[in-house]
């Protein structure tokens, strides 16, 4: 999509310090780190966020999340970690090109703010 800037990346576009990355999605490190370890994972195709999804993206999901669990079984987050997506305005999104956050190696407060 014209001007969304992870599209860009997803293109190369614009650089980024990858993690993964395959024909379907890609795992960059957040530029603005809530975390000691914190990447962001998108699908290459543009979707607005979580509330453009339907079942047909259920094998693209669990692929994100399977590459997620195991980027974290080999970046030592042991402990545990999580994995967000903000929806909207209220979600607090910034971006409006659905992305999952993994946030590690910190104790997380819960509820979020
Ligand atoms: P959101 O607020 O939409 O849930 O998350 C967007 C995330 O994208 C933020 O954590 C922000 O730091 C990150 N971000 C924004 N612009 C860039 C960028 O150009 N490069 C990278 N690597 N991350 C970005």
């Amino acid at each position: 999509m014209e001007d969304c800037l992870f599209c860009k990346i997803a293109a190369g576009e614009i650089p980024s310090k990858k993690l993964f990355e395959d024909d379907d999605i890609l795992a960059f490190y957040d530029i603005d780190p809530q975390a000691p370890f914190h990447f962001l994972v998108i699908p290459k195709k543009h979707f607005t966020s979580a509330a453009a999804l339907t079942e047909e993206q259920a094998p693209l999901l669990g692929h994100i999340f399977a590459v997620i669990a195991r980027l974290c079984a080999e970046n030592g987050c042991e402990k545990g970690y999580r994995v967000v997506t903000n929806v909207g305005e209220d979600g607090g999104q910034s971006v409006p090109h659905l992305h999952f956050h993994v946030l590690a190696k910190r104790s997380l407060a819960w509820p979020p703010g």
